[in-house]
């Protein structure tokens, strides 16, 4: 078993992008430096979302970057009874209520403003939430510096179960990124808000939370997040080593013509002797053209 990890956390609902590439390239590299092991986990609970083929498109990118992991791949699907004990242990505890606001009632205000907490509710078409009260999540962010979250004023009472029936990602996220296996969670900035409902839910289930360390993402021209629904391109198969450079760049790594042409694996290897987590440009986006 693997304890203190680093962990790279793809949903399989498309292939690999520049933008999830560079997220796999820093905790790679914070993993190595730290001589702590890489894991792949696949969040692979949102089934409809999932694209067959999406996962083996990912692995063979991440491999053919120099990527290597070090132990079987992960799969949230695979990890449910552990999600549903942790429902159970907070649902023992008074700590979680059932909810039939629709999603567009809900989006229309600032946070959850706590409509079904007292209503009783126990049909079967209902998302559960957690009760956060005045829970104030609090993390030190090895890139963003000290975080400080209300959860009332941000989140409310959130999701820890859909209306679908399917484990919210925070649930599932905070059971697996708390377990003693995972000590280093590096990933893009978009989850730096996920982070405090993380954390809290440790909190509530005895869980120790590991360093999170939240990287810039990258952007197009529209000020859009590189992901699947913004239709960013997959990689480009033919020059790994190109897009790994360019990677490294984004990540404020100096240019290393000394290694040009010598593989991803010889890149990745010189990356790690000046990789510092400090040295990320100081900034929540880079623009790409
Ligand atoms: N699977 C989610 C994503 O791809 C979250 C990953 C994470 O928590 O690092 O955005």
């Amino acid at each position: 078993m693997t304890r203190g990890a680093g962990r790279f956390a793809p949903s399989p609902t498309g292939p690999l992008h520049l933008g999830s590439l560079l997220a796999a390239t820093a905790s790679y590299l914070d993993a190595r430096i730290h001589g702590v092991a890489w894991l792949i986990r696949f969040d692979d609970l949102d089934a409809p979302r999932n694209q067959p083929g999406a996962e083996d498109h990912i692995l063979r990118a991440l491999e053919a970057h120099g990527l290597r992991w070090d132990a079987s791949i992960i799969r949230q699907s695979e990890n449910v009874d552990a999600y549903e004990a942790a429902l159970t242990d907070l649902a023992n505890r008074g700590l979680l209520f059932y909810c039939n606001c629709s999603r567009r009632s809900v989006a229309q205000k600032p946070f959850y403003p706590g409509t079904c907490r007292h209503r009783k509710l126990v049909t079967a078409d209902c998302a559960v939430r957690i009760l956060v009260d005045d829970a104030v999540a609090e993390f030190d962010d090895m890139v963003r510096g000290f975080q400080q979250e209300s959860l009332a004023r941000t989140s409310g009472d959130f999701i820890v179960r859909r209306r679908d029936g399917i484990i919210a990602y925070q649930l599932a996220t905070a059971v697996d990124d708390g377990a003693p296996e995972i000590g280093r969670v590096i990933r893009g900035n978009d989850l730096l808000g996920t982070t405090g409902r993380q954390t809290f839910l440790m909190s509530k289930l005895g869980l120790q939370p590991p360093l999170y360390g939240h990287i810039p993402v990258l952007v197009n021209a529209a000020g859009q997040k590189l992901s699947k629904q913004s239709h960013a391109e997959p990689l480009h198969a033919e020059d790994p080593e190109a897009n790994l450079r360019r990677v490294l760049s984004y990540l404020g790594l100096p240019e290393d013509t000394e290694s040009t042409g010598c593989g991803c694996e010889v890149v990745l290897e010189r990356a790690a002797e000046s990789w510092f987590l400090a040295r990320l440009p100081d900034t929540e986006a880079i623009e790409i053209p």
